[in-house]
């Protein structure tokens, strides 16, 4: 290998181009273009081999919560590294940290969890969610409850399983997805399906395609039903107030495990702890990962309610799944030194007293752009939708990729948002301060404005 700092950045993107096949990525496009490089990073900034500064309003990869480069998560890694590196909890054995950290995730999440299983991401977590769940039906003797709800437009990850729950289409017609016994009913996405009648009402009409489609499938098949708090990756989709206090009633009328994937909204994201105390439902399973460890190493998990535990600790038998890093022992003392941050900090607290109102006033504030449609926010994730016609909400044609133009614009200027479609989405580090999202707010304005500028020279508006 060669001395890394005297590598150009084209030398490193050759060497890029010609090894390393990136996720969800087009391979043939990105070699021909090049990529952006990372070389560090400190708070909410990173810096590219070109010497950049960008401002990463999305958190890496919605993980960073505590910004780069905290002394504490460094140190704990550092000294668990040197202590004991790798320990695993299969043969009857445990490490310190893991055990530590079960206990400490028992404390922080909602009072029917007591019980954790790890694995190394979240769509593991999703894989054991699948497992567990269909393990706890047997066990209770009712074998024939297979078949998982989900929604379209859902992420719950990349696996075959995670890919499955998930609901992108675009996933789905690669490697014969879903596979058996997962189904999907549509997302709650009021700006798209439900501008006829009010938020409220779209709500509890949402929730009850659930009831449909368990009906349709057969109440005694039914095992569990899985939703983001809110859904990320599909587009910082926010489900009105009503939809998860009615998922949570149906899903009790017909004894459906209610499975909350908090790999996004988990650990603050939302300005509660967890997406569920935020939205009010009461899950028997939850998956996070991300924020977790705010993304230093890979961790990931299930916390599994009281209902679900008791019945494969006290009847179960062999569970026979698992990873060789589940419980891995420095990802676990990260994530002890990272929720502990978390708590001495108040960090939650003031994204959910402080930071995120100020980002809602803030966001709140660009419903009057003319690109802009639909603008919404929950804690420190927000959303824009650009719509050509704002009285109609009509969209643009898919084809101009209007939020792909905008993204151009964000590369350009030192910002990163991202794009889902037409929507532009952000969700900076949890510990943003308010004048730093007021440069956050400074650079997305400069950005819709020259991709409004774009829409006007080629006549789009
Ligand atoms: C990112 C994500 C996952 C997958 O996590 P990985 O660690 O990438 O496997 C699952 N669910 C949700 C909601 C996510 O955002």
């Amino acid at each position: 290998m060669s001395d890394a700092p005297t590598r150009s950045t084209q030398d490193w993107q050759a060497a890029d181009a010609a090894h390393y096949l990136h996720p969800f990525t087009d391979f043939k496009a990105l070699a021909a273009k090049g990529s952006r490089v990372i070389a560090k990073a400190d708070n909410i900034y990173l810096w590219d081999t070109d010497g950049n500064k960008i401002l990463d309003a999305m958190s890496g990869l919605w993980c960073v919560n505590v910004g780069y480069g905290r002394r504490e998560l460094i140190d704990a890694a550092t000294r668990q590294m040197t202590e004991l590196p790798f320990y695993n909890s299969f043969f009857q054995t445990a490490t310190k940290p893991a055990i530590e950290l079960a206990e400490l995730l028992a404390e922080v999440t909602p009072p029917q969890f007591r019980h954790v299983f790890f694995s190394g991401s979240g769509s593991e977590g999703n894989d054991t969610v699948v497992r567990m769940v269909r393990r706890y039906w047997d066990v209770l003797g009712q074998p024939g409850r297979q078949v998982i709800i989900s929604r379209r437009n859902a992420y719950h990850g990349s696996t075959m399983a995670g890919a499955s729950l998930g609901g992108m289409s675009g996933m789905h017609a690669q490697g014969g997805l879903p596979i058996p016994g997962i189904v999907h009913i549509e997302q709650p996405f009021w700006h798209e399906l439900g501008r006829d009648i009010g938020r409220a009402e779209f709500g509890l009409k949402a929730a009850r395609w659930l009831e449909e489609k368990i009906l349709e499938v057969g109440t005694d098949k039914v095992a569990a039903f899985i939703g983001e708090p809110v859904q990320g990756a599909g587009g910082v989709i926010v489900p009105p107030e009503t939809y998860w206090p009615e998922i949570q009633r149906i899903c009790d009328k017909y004894h459906v495990l209610l499975v909350s994937d908090e790999v996004i909204c988990g650990f603050g994201r939302t300005g509660e702890w967890f997406g569920c105390e935020r939205f009010g439902f009461r899950p028997d399973l939850m998956t996070f990962a991300k924020g977790v460890t705010s993304g230093y190493v890979p961790l990931g998990g299930v916390m599994v309610g009281t209902r679900i535990a008791s019945a494969l600790i006290d009847r179960g038998g062999e569970f026979n799944h698992g990873y060789t890093y589940s419980g891995h022992p420095v990802a676990c003392a990260v994530a002890l030194a990272n929720i502990r941050l978390l708590q001495r900090e108040g960090i939650v607290e003031t994204v959910r007293d402080d930071t995120g109102p100020y980002l809602a006033q803030q966001f709140a504030a660009l419903a009057g752009h003319p690109l802009v449609g639909e603008v919404q926010t929950c804690g420190l994730m927000g959303a824009l939708q650009f719509v050509k016609d704002k009285t109609s909400g009509a969209p643009f044609p898919t084809e101009l990729e209007l939020g792909m133009v905008c993204r151009a614009h964000c590369f350009g200027n030192g910002l990163i948002m991202r794009a889902v479609g037409d929507r532009m989405i952000v969700a900076p580090p949890l510990v943003i301060t308010r004048a730093q999202i007021d440069e956050m707010m400074a650079l997305v304005r400069r950005c819709l404005d020259l991709t409004l500028a774009d829409a006007v020279r080629h006549g789009w508006v």
